[in-house]
């Protein structure tokens, strides 16, 4: 007998039907002699909704109302799952996260899970009972407040579950059949990827691929879960996450991501004293402003330009630190250029594989495509370009790079 948990995510409890199909999937591992624990969404674009609602009553609502708001949307979902599964005759009860006993930080809108109790599943599991536990939900202890895991955070939930309870699988369902080379619907060529790294996964989740949240990929990779990421809608076998893709080994690229709304700001004639970079960057922290690839010119012995690119959203709120702060750190002026994108390429097999860069440099140029930033990790290279250019570029890489090929490289 195993022991799964399965996570649907809003799509795939996103109508009575498509929860009675979850409650099909569930019973099937059941009758297959599995112990089985459910994690799930909000059905649909629940989520979205009480967002939207909160903003017309208030611009800046409060964290804990918020959460106490929005957690309500997976406890809808809890009691009619569990509802269905009663209708086929089948032992299940509801929990909503404290009930689950998860324990989370004090941070609300935003907590990260510090403890699981699971004496209460383990009970029920033992007693024949499907578990079906409300996702992206925890308890503050010291507060006894509800606080929300970040959006996207049922999948956090589900991963953690499988890791204290022990879990031999854990199966994401979702709204596509697998992790893809990169957009389906941006590169008609993309092809599902049959098995990916934790590491290049979340590299890939870091970027901007939403298929899974970012904390979930890091806490299956911290207590070694296989994760598949698949279709409810289908029985194709999914994307496994797991710690060597199993398949297609060292791929010098394994897939590529890109997001757009990037704007690279550049701080002009600093003085160029030891502390420069570490005056600029505390005060953007200490104000909440996350900056992502960061470039210094040392224009001469004295002066220093510092560019650095952040999300166009918090571009007011950037330039409004930097006003405030331009005496304190002497820069001379700000200049920002709007409408970038990053475009990104992610494979473990770079590792041992000089040239990539170059290779994804020369394609672009090819392209005409002019690179702003660049910045790397072991297993990946992020180029800044216009927006307008993201689209090419990201079809120029994925033939460069033969994803759609399957042409696993020579070591
Ligand atoms: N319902 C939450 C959201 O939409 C959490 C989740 O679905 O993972 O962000
Ligand atoms: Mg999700």
């Amino acid at each position: 007998m195993g022991r799964i948990v399965q996570k649907f995510g809003g799509t795939s409890v996103g109508s009575v039907e498509r929860i009675q199909n979850a409650a099909k999937r569930i019973i099937n591992e059941v009758n297959n002699g599995n112990e089985v624990v459910v994690v799930v969404s909000a059905m649909g674009k629940t989520t979205d909704e009480l967002v939207r609602l909160a903003g017309e009553i208030s611009k800046n609502p409060s964290k804990r109302e918020m959460d106490m708001l929005l957690t309500t949307g997976e406890q809808v979902t809890i009691a009619l799952l569990t509802m269905a599964l009663h209708q086929e005759g089948y032992k299940a009860l509801s929990l909503t996260g404290w009930q689950a006993g998860i324990q989370t930080e004090n941070n609300h809108s935003n907590a990260r899970i510090l403890d699981i109790d699971s004496e209460r599943i383990n009970g029920l599991l033992k007693d024949g009972n499907i578990v079906v536990v409300a996702g992206f939900q925890g308890l503050i202890p010291e507060t006894n407040d509800i606080a929300t895991l970040g959006r996207g955070g049922s999948d956090t939930t589900a991963v953690a579950l499988a890791a204290v309870l022990k879990a031999d699988r854990c199966d994401i369902y979702t709204d596509v059949t697998g992790v893809y080379t990169t957009d389906p619907r941006a590169v008609k060529t993309a092809r599902k990827i049959p098995s990916i790294s934790y590491d290049e996964m979340l590299e890939m989740a870091n970027l901007g691929a939403g298929v899974l949240h970012p904390r979930a990929v890091e806490f299956a990779k911290n207590y070694s879960i296989v994760l598949e990421v698949r279709s409810s809608m289908s029985d194709e076998r999914g994307t496994l996450v797991e710690e060597e893709a199993t398949m297609e080994q060292n791929l010098m690229v394994r897939g590529l991501a890109f997001e757009g709304n990037i704007t690279k700001i550049t701080v002009t004639n600093m003085p160029n004293e030891i502390n420069a970079l570490s005056d600029l960057f505390t005060i953007l922290a200490s104000n909440g402003i996350n900056v992502d690839i960061i470039i210094q010119n040392v224009m001469n012995q004295e002066k220093t330009n510092i560019s650095f690119s952040i999300d166009s959203s918090i571009l007011s709120d950037t330039q409004e630190v930097l006003a405030e702060n331009q005496d304190k750190l002497g820069f001379e002026s700000i200049s920002y250029e709007g409408n970038l994108a990053k475009v990104s390429i992610v494979g473990s097999g770079m590792i041992s594989n000089p040239g990539v860069a170059a290779m994804m440099f020369k394609a672009l140029s090819d392209q005409d495509v002019m690179i702003k930033m660049v910045s790397t990790s072991e297993i990946k290279v992020s180029t800044v370009v216009k927006q307008e250019d993201m689209i090419k570029s990201i079809e120029t890489l994925h033939d460069t790079f033969e994803l759609d090929a399957r042409v696993p490289v020579q070591k």
